[in-house]
């Protein structure tokens, strides 16, 4: 967290609400997960709670599949190739619910450690429903640095303290928040910090197109001031914040929607960019990659080499575009898109 500013007076509240405010220190995995040196690997869509603000979209949700970032993916070494695409040094394994799949996730845990080492940082999320004690001390013995619980339940918060007991990772909570939700913030830090965990991870709750519906339904709107959250989620984050600086030693956080879009997701493009660009792609400060296209051949002249859909691709320099176009009767574009394995979606195409 490099914004270090006291907000509204109160001197144990450091940060700032467009990057995050934290009574004490950032859990390791928030770290990691700024400077976009986290995969995210979403590693089954299915879960047996229906959170009525669940973001995740319903070509996800209920489904069994993965992903790595953006990129679906069905093995284990697909999981190891896109995080090292990406050069993350750690990652977080979320859903659906990851402990649904108990085998599944072990296996990628421990797979991962194996080939990145150690010191590769893994954390997880869970409702804590199928937290077992064989199942946490599984997540143990195979190297899980730190559990979040979210739980849906009163029934699961016990599950923070099985796993505490266990002293082999970092435990907390993290739970979404916004107005009416301060009541179960607090009680989930007490309860948090009874069972000896470390910190609890308010989110700001996103307003999109899976949970929009039932959000208006219950009353929340969308923030004109901060797109995709719902409106007064920040100032009811700060209420917990106040409260828990002066009742409680553990770190409470608060992570708003708006960093994860404009800081973690772009650094991470940024990051797997610059990774990921062969010799004709560039990348921007965006985190997009740009290059150059001759399309309409059939063959490519030697200053280009094959690529997406036929085209023939090179560096994005107009003039030499523009010569091999007049050249060989070739139409020429410059082509902007993220660094996906199929570099979609495409931002721009301009033709020359
Ligand atoms: S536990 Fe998570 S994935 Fe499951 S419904 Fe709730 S928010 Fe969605």
């Amino acid at each position: 967290m490099h914004v270090r500013r006291e907000i509204g007076g109160f001197r144990t509240i450091l940060g700032h609400p467009d990057r995050g405010l934290v009574t004490g220190p950032l859990p390791r995995g928030c770290e990691l997960c700024f400077s976009g040196l986290k995969a995210t690997i979403f590693i089954t869509g299915l879960c047996d709670d229906s959170c009525y603000y669940c973001p995740v979209s319903r070509e996800k949700l209920g489904r069994d599949v993965i992903f790595v970032n953006e990129e679906r993916v069905t093995s284990v070494e697909e999981i190891i190739v896109e995080v090292e695409r990406q050069g993350a040094r750690g990652a977080s394994i979320t859903g659906g619910d990851p402990l649904l799949v108990p085998e599944r996730t072990i296996d990628v845990i421990s797979r991962l450690k194996d080939y990145f080492g150690d010191n590769f940082h893994i954390h997880l999320y869970t409702s804590g429903r199928y937290a077992t004690l064989p199942i946490l001390k599984e997540l143990c013995r195979v190297g899980l640095d730190e559990i979040r619980f979210h739980p849906t339940r009163n029934a699961f918060i016990k599950k923070i303290s099985l796993a505490s007991k266990l002293s082999c990772m970092d435990v907390g909570a993290e739970i979404p928040i916004a107005p009416g939700l301060e009541g179960w913030a607090k009680r989930v830090i007490i309860e948090v910090e009874k069972a000896g965990g470390s910190f609890v991870n308010l989110d700001e709750m996103e307003f999109v197109e899976p949970n929009a519906e039932a959000l208006m339904l219950r009353g929340y709107r969308e923030d004109p001031k901060r797109p995709f959250t719902v409106k007064g989620s920040l100032e009811a984050a700060l209420k917990v914040l106040r409260w828990a600086s002066s009742n409680v030693s553990i770190a409470v956080h608060f992570c708003p929607a708006i960093f994860k879009d404009n800081i973690q997701t772009r650094n991470r493009f940024r990051r797997t960019a610059r990774r990921d660009a062969t010799w004709f792609e560039i990348p921007t400060s965006y985190g997009t990659l740009v290059w150059g296209e001759l399309r309409g051949l059939k063959e490519c002249p030697e200053e280009a080499e094959p690529c997406l859909e036929g085209a023939c691709c090179l560096r994005p320099e107009r003039e030499l575009l523009k010569k091999l176009a007049r050249k060989y009767g070739a139409k020429a574009y410059i082509v902007e898109a993220f660094p996906t394995r199929n570099r979609r979606p495409v931002v721009s195409t301009v033709q020359l």
